[in-house]
């Protein structure tokens, strides 16, 4: 007989929010793979992170191992309402460890975006988003040029502006009037929040959709504090000289299990519901 070492196993975090119904479930995935041989279960250097929770939980998960896209398949499990980033419900444990002891390592990668944000002092902040990234000043009208490669396309006027992902065109993006996006039409999407449009302002007043290797390029016009966000995190800046936004080389990878539904099956089960006749 040969013994396994950890080497050989796959090795897997398990990251659950704080509901008593996801640490049940954590607990019950805990307690299957750590007397199997084939897993290693470890919180540093994941081969494949199981999040449990919601959307909102994956999103964490993601950026707790952004840094480590290239070796990292994520897997989710919705403890609630069915979510995009998660394939398996939380009374459908089994079939994910099965499923998991099944796996041969194929995975379905989407795009995320890369912000970079240059301050006034000259330093460069980058980060990573897998749903968007939005520009919002709070106390008056944010003023900002608009460019696209450089093509000064635009000066706003109004609450802020959002940039989302393939994925993330099914959250903030979409109640600001961005269209669905197939996560495997690598692009952005920018969409104005709450523009000013009247006799003197003007606006493209529509969401507009980048392919990739194009640059989205933020330049606020005032000085004074800008709210900028990526994904769930927020934070504060007074000195912003401008944002840009573009895709990233690096791709989210989920585990390619039977579950992974249809984007668009996803669309309809969030938004549209079962059909019924009039
Ligand atoms: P949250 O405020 O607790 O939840 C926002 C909601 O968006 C949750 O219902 C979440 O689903 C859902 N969601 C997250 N990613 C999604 C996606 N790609 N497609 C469809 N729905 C999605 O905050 P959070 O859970 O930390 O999530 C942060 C996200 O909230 C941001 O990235 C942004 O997209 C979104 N947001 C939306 C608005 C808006 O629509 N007006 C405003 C601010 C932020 P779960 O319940 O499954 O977690
Ligand atoms: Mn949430």
């Amino acid at each position: 007989m040969t013994q396994m070492n950890y080497t050989d196993s796959t090795r897997v975090a398990i990251i659950a929010n704080g509901k008593p119904q996801s640490r049940r479930v954590a607990d019950r995935i805990f307690k299957a793979l750590r007397d199997d041989p084939d897993f290693y279960l470890t919180k540093r250097n994941p081969d494949i992170v199981i999040s449990i929770g919601g959307d909102g939980m994956l999103l964490s998960a993601f950026h707790a191992y952004e840094k480590e896209l290239e070796r990292v398949r994520f897997v989710g499990v919705h403890t609630g309402h069915l979510g995009f980033y998660t394939d398996y419900r939380d009374f459908e444990v089994e079939e994910l460890l099965r499923n998991l002891r099944e796996d041969r390592g194929e995975k379905v990668s989407y795009p995320i975006l890369k912000v970079s944000l240059t301050l006034s002092d000259g330093r460069i902040v980058t980060s990573r988003a897998l749903n968007e990234a939005t520009i919002k000043r709070l106390e008056k009208t944010m003023v900002a040029d608009v460019l696209v490669n450089h093509v000064l396309l635009d000066r706003f006027r109004g609450d802020g502006l959002a940039v989302s992902t393939p994925t993330g065109s099914t959250a903030y993006n979409k109640s600001l009037g961005g269209a669905v996006l197939h996560p495997t039409i690598e692009a952005l999407q920018l969409t104005e929040i709450a523009s000013l449009n009247n006799r003197v302002y003007r606006t493209l007043g529509s969401p507009i959709i980048v392919p990739k290797k194009d640059l989205i390029e933020i330049v606020p016009k005032r000085v004074g504090a800008y709210v900028l966000t990526v994904d769930n995190k927020t934070y504060h800046h007074r000195n912003v000289q401008r944002v840009t936004y573009e895709i990233d080389q690096a791709k989210i990878s989920f585990v390619a299990t039977p579950r992974h539904t249809s984007f668009w099956q996803r669309v309809k089960d969030a938004f549209v519901g079962e059909e019924h006749e009039i």
